[in-house]
């Protein structure tokens, strides 16, 4: 697995000091320093960095789309989910922005009847991005990534 630039430790404490050294604060430098993130690497189903789940921009105003953020999960956000450690998942910003696109448009899909070949076909279609590394959409990467 990638890891960050800042170090590879791999203890608890050194994640969560890459986190800060990334101007990170907040739930997942609380969780860092608890072990409950054991690798500086996007969560998400799908990631879109090309250089990989480990890479991370430093944390600006506005955030860049690869700075870190946490994520909402399993319980979104919409749906009355709070960042408390029990409902997170490292994501970068942009890896996380594309999740609930794909998401909400497979879900509408699945609801109309539509199969996962004719989803994967029609988030083609779209210009929806599939993962970095990935050309298309296939009938189980939509299967995979709908149900992580
Ligand atoms: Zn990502």
């Amino acid at each position: 697995m990638a890891k960050a630039a800042a170090g590879d430790g791999g203890a608890d404490s050194s994640i969560a000091d890459q986190l800060r050294a990334l101007g990170v604060k907040g739930v997942l430098v609380q969780m860092a320093e608890r072990g409950q993130l054991l690798v500086l690497e996007c969560e998400m189903p799908q990631c879109y960095h090309h250089n990989g789940r480990g890479a991370f921009d430093p944390v600006t105003m506005p955030r860049t789309k690869w700075a870190p953020s946490p994520d909402h999960y399993p319980v979104l956000k919409s749906a009355g989910g709070h960042l408390a450690p029990e409902n997170v998942r490292l994501s970068h910003v942009w890896c996380n922005n594309l999740d609930y696109g794909w998401r909400k448009r497979i879900g509408t899909l699945l609801a109309k009847g539509k199969s996962l070949a004719e989803i994967a076909e029609a988030l083609n279609r779209k210009g929806v991005p599939p993962a970095h590394g990935r050309n298309r959409w296939t009938a189980a990467m939509v299967r995979k990534a709908y149900v992580s």
